[in-house]
């Protein structure tokens, strides 16, 4: 059986269990869901503890996903939780609430809760002192996946070969391993993500998938969507990562090149087996 995972994914308040069934009927069985922000979930967390709640009520999800379609938890703590929590509890608090619930997450994946956590830092412009304070959020997140073991999904500013490195430089200061974070969002640049060691997660959009393909197998794909009614379909539907592995294996590209980005791939990743 050739497996197809999506490596990240959500859902929320579209089609939700619809959209796992439509990625198993196109082809796919696999899926990395990950958790959304704190108020998709009608939460406003004054403390780390309260994203108990969020990670609860996703792994149950998950679970439900589990039937239709082999379905692992990444649990996330959004690097926009600073802007939102900094207006209630000022920069310093939101920071610290978003290490607690790191912390928390870490905790999950060691009991075999969820396979890997989420950080980043913004993807848009704020203050420098808000960039500090995200990067520290970052590095924290990097000090618990190292404790634990496992990998960081980062939400990031858009890719540039000097962002990338300097978030390299901070795994480093972690003492985690570059490959175990893992570029949601990425552009095809397999070449240039090898040689600074962050391991791209490409968003299958376009060519993106078949670019990628031609420089090697370093890489895994997503398609980001984010199961919201007002945005259905966005950023890419839930179909999309088995129709762009079916467009490689007809463009010639042979199955153990599949197998490599989708299964063993994901399999060093998380440190799960995938059958
Ligand atoms: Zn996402």
């Amino acid at each position: 059986m050739i497996i197809v995972t999506d490596n990240h994914m959500h859902l929320y308040n579209h089609l939700r269990l619809k959209a796992v069934r439509q990625f198993r009927q196109a082809g796919g069985t696999h899926v990395l869901l990950v958790s959304l922000l704190s108020h998709h979930y009608g939460i406003f967390p004054s403390s780390g503890k309260d994203f108990r709640k969020i990670f609860d009520e996703h792994i149950r999800l998950v679970e439900k996903a589990n039937q239709i379609a082999r379905s692992y938890a990444v649990l996330s703590v959004h690097p926009a939780e600073i802007t939102i929590l900094a207006k209630k509890w000022g920069a310093d608090r939101a920071a610290e609430i978003m290490k607690e619930a790191l912390d928390i997450a870490g905790e999950y994946v060691a009991d075999g809760k969820a396979v890997a956590i989420k950080s980043g830092r913004p993807h848009y412009c704020v203050s420098e002192y808000i960039w500090r304070l995200s990067n520290e959020v970052m590095l924290h997140a990097f000090q618990v996946a190292r404790e634990t073991g496992c990998a960081v999904q980062i939400h990031t500013e858009s890719y540039t070969k000097e962002g990338m490195d300097e978030i390299a430089r901070i795994a480093d200061k972690a003492g985690l391993k570059r490959e175990k974070v893992v570029k949601h969002f990425s552009p095809p640049q397999i070449d240039e993500f090898s040689e600074m060691g962050l391991f791209p997660s490409v968003i299958a959009i376009g060519e993106n998938v078949v670019k990628a393909a031609k420089q090697g197998t370093r890489f895994v794909v997503e398609t980001d969507y984010i199961d919201d009614r007002e945005r259905p379909g966005s950023v890419l539907g839930p179909k999309t990562v088995p129709r762009k592995i079916k467009e490689l294996l007809n463009m010639g590209f042979d199955e153990d090149v599949v197998m490599k980005i989708c299964k063993d791939n994901i399999e060093r990743l998380y440190g799960i087996e995938l059958e």
